[in-house]
């Protein structure tokens, strides 16, 4: 986790009491404790307190995510960007539920779970807490991924969409907010192009509308605040997160295009913001081709699905089919 007197990039060191090269707050001109290079702009806590939450007032409003009186269902990992979105949004006056599911990944897991609650309770805000091992099925990510081989983040990832559409629905929220950063999207935007992925690139937006009576609009809200604001904010704003990755992470790709666009953003800070929001203004439009037909209903569950089965029924009938041959097999 970044210290105080923070800079991001290269140049002189910044001591923990902040302001060790005298600069100013762009803002309100007293001793600044944070550089943004990619905003030419240094800011003292409150200032910089101030400059996240108004980005992201910015980008609710911009991308119209949602409305003042909409209530919003906000996952919540532990880490800093979801807890740190979830306190944004209620700093800024919206009603918010939390939603976090515990996956089983050992410790992470029980850390993530703990963290989450902490801060929910410590805020006075309302949590939805799932845990997948007590799912009608166990489908805890390490257990899904024993039967059917599956690389971990894909069956999470198909998790994860499930409930939180099934969860959003059940409970009457019409809009699910993730705490995706500049970071995140940047990665997923580089990956998408050097394979040419026209088809993610067509859907790479920060609000993924609803296409389906039971999918509910998504909406990533951090968009613009890279990773190292986010950590800022959560460090000046004393949260305590989960710090550790989850185990699955070590390896990702993502990581490998995270590393690359940061040793970019050292020689030429404000890259990854451009690269972003240039692609949105200008790029993504062309990868819009016929309209894509809206799902139908899973033949099992009634959540939206391409197919007779969602992709989280067929995940289901997996772990199922493989068990019961298991238990044959050792019978
Ligand atoms: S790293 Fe993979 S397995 Fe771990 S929480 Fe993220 S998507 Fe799930
Ligand atoms: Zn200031
Ligand atoms: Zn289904």
């Amino acid at each position: 986790m970044a210290s105080a007197g923070l800079e991001n990039g290269p140049g002189p060191s910044h001591s923990r009491r902040g302001n060790a090269t005298g600069m100013k707050c762009t803002r309100c001109r007293l001793p600044a404790e944070v550089q943004l290079r990619q905003h030419n702009a240094a800011f003292c806590r409150e200032c910089f307190i101030l400059h996240f939450r108004r980005q992201v007032e910015r980008a609710i409003r911009k991308q119209r995510m949602f409305a003042a009186d909409e209530e919003v269902l906000v996952a919540v990992s532990g880490g800093k960007d979801s807890l740190g979105l979830w306190d944004v949004l209620h700093e800024l006056g919206y009603r918010t539920t939390g939603l976090h599911l515990s996956l089983g990944i050992g410790e992470y897991s029980e850390h993530s779970a703990r963290k989450t609650a902490e801060f929910a309770e410590k805020q006075g805000l309302p949590l939805i807490t799932l845990d997948l091992s007590r799912q009608e099925t166990d489908v805890s990510v390490p257990r899904v991924v024993a039967f059917t081989r599956r690389p971990p983040c894909s069956a999470c990832g198909i998790l994860k969409r499930h409930y939180f559409d099934q969860v959003a629905v059940e409970r009457g929220f019409s809009v699910l907010a993730t705490g995706h950063n500049l970071d995140d999207e940047a990665a997923r935007l580089l990956g998408n192009v050097l394979h040419w992925r026209a088809d993610y690139l067509a859907r790479q937006r920060p609000v993924l509308e609803s296409t389906h009576e039971k999918f509910v609009r998504k909406v990533k809200p951090l968009f613009r605040c890279s990773e190292y604001e986010s950590a800022v904010y959560a460090f000046f704003r004393g949260f305590d997160y989960v710090v550790e990755e989850c185990p699955n992470s070590t390896g990702a790709t993502q990581l490998l295009y995270k590393d690359l666009l940061n040793r970019l953003e050292v020689v030429s800070p404000g890259s990854k913001l451009a690269f972003v929001r240039e692609f949105l203004h200008h790029g993504h439009a062309g990868f819009i081709t016929a309209p894509v037909p809206p799902p139908t209903a899973c033949e099992s569950c009634g959540m939206p699905a391409y197919g007779e089965l969602c992709s989280f029924c067929r995940l289901i009938r997996e772990v199922e089919t493989r068990r019961k041959r298991r238990n044959q097999a050792g019978s």
